[in-house]
């Protein structure tokens, strides 16, 4: 019956028939005296009294567990109700990083196989060394921009790695179309007569252009095919041993690739760099669009538009809410007491973005750079040195291990030490795209952890929901208020209008001359009194145009040829400051911009006073609106292009 995974396993056949071993105690310590009999034996009275304090608190965990599950699962589906599929495809060239997913105790939390299947590419994968397309032998696939990734592209693009090598040589023939799609620089300087081009100049189009213009036939090139590849799984050292040159995933630049040059290493195993879209960096305005969302998993197609992933994404995280553990961990051993916050308190900590978390703060390297020195005097310190050579120093927490060693090569937000990171910290040194890993990594972890498989475009629409607003810092010339936290796609599409406007000031000075004026202008004098400096339906003339300048008048309103009335931008005007902010998903769901569903969630009373202070218009754009109002919900069928 064990065999057959129909019911029991190994433990409970041990424990029925061996003898029942160790048991816990409520807080997860291992009580010392062992439990020699089995149950068919029967147990004593000390051994069933030592056996009831693990189940009991397995007991009250159980009943407890069941109400955090279903709050969580609560709060999740409020943050990401209102997420549906709004287009097929929102055309960003934006993606995330295919990596090997690693929690900051380097405990592996998914391989890249899993990560990219389901997806779809935000760029072209390129054979390392060569510069092409990489392209799937078997089946002839071309792995280019917008492919979807199946089962056995998942395997092929995870398992593919090659040994390339470090530099070449070569005399570069000029006529020859062909130019290398590889980095290359010069080997040598080049004299053209009017200038000369260094050696370690880049080779790109304006080199070459330069180079054809002044007639050189051939250049001495070297080339660096490994840059823009990944390192696939070695850690390369320096001539001596005494530092790490490049580790495992990371991505090489021209920096790493002349350090590999000058410790004498030919070749190095590498995989091609695969971005993959995904809900994180889409750019759609509501919702997501089908491509950055990938396949619908229940029927491995494309997602079609309509669908409501949001609703999707909070059940398959909340549901299994009840398999995990509610308990901390002791780790047992002799270097430390530390406990290990696991589970379902992890979970939480982490969506709820906790200021204080459970375990004890460690600390994250903010450069890539090499571990130089670790002074053991307290407080410890670690020293890391950039590839600039600037010696960056951190101090170690009196409650946490060191967990790096002097020669390691470290990347920007790795773990320097054991302890969990500060979420808001990451986000403030780092920026949006690796806190936004980190959360996935850690929450992802918890999962794995106890057995429960769940794919990351579900963590990440919650993760987006969290990271998609920002808070404006100067309003520059736009309708905002300092401290506003506005969507940032918003924001964007406003940073970017003005920027288009700004453009088009030249030739709106040009067009406006000769026209009307729709409406009269007031200014401000020198003596801070409001004038009106021209009146309506006067001609704009050169001179009058001179003054609008004159006064910082940014936009006019003037009557047309065809007599309707345009707004002309004269003056150029400033985007919006903003600083991105995380927000844990409650506030998340408070400060969602519908305020029915805000008032359904939680906080009633302060919702509906803000709401009503502010005049604030409900458009019913999430499902939980229209349920609220009962008109059919805008998802699925009810879904309008
Ligand atoms: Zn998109």
């Amino acid at each position: 019956m064990v065999d057959s995974g129909a019911r029991g396993n190994k433990d409970q056949l041990k424990q029925l028939s061996g003898m029942r071993g160790l048991m816990a105690d409520p807080s997860g310590r291992t009580i010392e005296i062992p439990i020699l009999s089995n149950f068919r034996e029967g147990l004593s009275v000390l051994e069933f009294f030592i056996s009831t304090h693990g189940a009991r608190k397995g007991s009250a965990d159980t009943a407890l567990r069941t109400s955090s599950a279903g709050y969580l699962t609560r709060r999740l589906v409020d943050v990401v109700q209102s997420v549906v599929i709004t287009q097929p495809d929102c055309g960003t060239h934006e993606g995330v990083r295919a990596a090997i997913l690693k929690s900051s105790d380097n405990f592996v939390v998914e391989k890249i196989e899993d990560f990219i299947f389901g997806r779809v590419l935000a760029k072209d994968v390129y054979e390392p060394g060569t510069g092409n397309i990489l392209v799937n032998p078997e089946t002839g696939k071309v792995y280019q921009r917008d492919t979807v990734i199946l089962d056995d592209d998942a395997k092929f693009l995870s398992n593919y790695k090659k040994r390339v090598p470090v530099v070449e040589e070569k005399v570069l023939d000029l006529s020859d179309i062909n130019i290398p799609e590889v980095y290359a620089e010069l080997a040598e300087d080049v004299d053209l007569g009017t200038e000369v081009l260094p050696s370690e100049s880049e080779l790109n189009w304006e080199v070459i252009k330069k180079l054809r213009e002044s007639r050189v036939k051939s250049v001495k090139v070297k080339l660096y095919p490994i840059v823009g590849s990944v390192v696939a799984e070695e850690v390369i050292w320096d001539k001596e041993r005494k530092k790490q040159l490049a580790v495992e995933e990371e991505q090489i630049d021209v920096t790493v690739a002349k350090m590999l040059e000058e410790n004498n290493i030919d070749s190095i195993v590498v995989r091609p760099e695969i971005y993959v879209r995904s809900p994180l960096t889409c750019e759609a305005e509501h919702g997501v669009c089908a491509k950055c969302y990938g396949l619908d998993l229940s029927n491995h197609k494309v997602v079609s538009v309509g669908e409501s992933v949001g609703i999707v994404a909070a059940q398959s995280i909340g549901e299994p809410g009840t398999q995990l553990t509610m308990r901390t961990f002791h780790t047992g051993g002799i270097a430390t007491t530390a406990d290990i916050t696991q589970g379902l308190p992890r979970v939480e900590e982490l969506f709820e973005a906790r200021k204080k978390t459970k375990d004890p703060e460690g600390i994250f390297s903010k450069v890539k750079g090499v571990v130089v020195d670790i002074s053991q005097d307290e407080p410890k310190k670690i020293y890391v040195q950039d590839e600039l050579g600037t010696i960056h120093e951190y101090v170690v927490p009196s409650r946490v291990r060191v967990n790096v060693t002097i020669g390691q090569k470290v990347l920007p937000g790795q773990s320097l030490t054991t302890g969990s990171l500060k979420v808001r910290k990451i986000l403030e040194e780092l920026g949006v795209e690796d806190t936004a890993m980190y959360l996935l990594r850690e929450i992802k972890k918890v999962y794995v952890q106890q057995g429960v498989d769940i794919h990351d475009k579900h963590f990440e629409l919650i993760i987006r929901q969290m990271l998609n607003k920002a808070e404006v810092i100067e309003p520059g010339d736009t309708d905002f208020l300092p401290g506003d936290l506005v969507p940032i796609t918003i924001l964007n599409k406003v940073n970017r209008e003005i920027m288009e406007g700004n453009a088009n000031i030249e030739l709106n000075r040009k067009r406006v001359i000769g026209k009307v004026l729709a409406k009269h202008i007031l200014i401000k004098n020198e003596e801070g009194q409001v004038v009106e400096l021209a009146k309506e339906g006067e001609e704009i003339t050169e001179e009058l145009l001179e003054q609008l300048i004159k006064y910082n008048v940014k936009d006019i309103l003037v009557i047309n040829h065809d007599k309707e009335r345009e707004v002309y931008q004269i003056m150029p005007k400033e985007t919006v400051k903003y600083r991105r902010k995380l927000l844990r998903i409650t506030q998340a769901s408070l400060e969602y911009e519908g305020w029915l569903s805000a008032a359904s969630f939680q906080q009633t009373q302060q919702v509906l006073t803000d709401a009503a202070i502010k005049g604030a218009v409900d458009y019913l754009k999430g499902l939980k609106e229209n349920v609220i109002v009962g008109q059919l919900i805008p998802a699925g069928t009810g879904f309008e292009i």
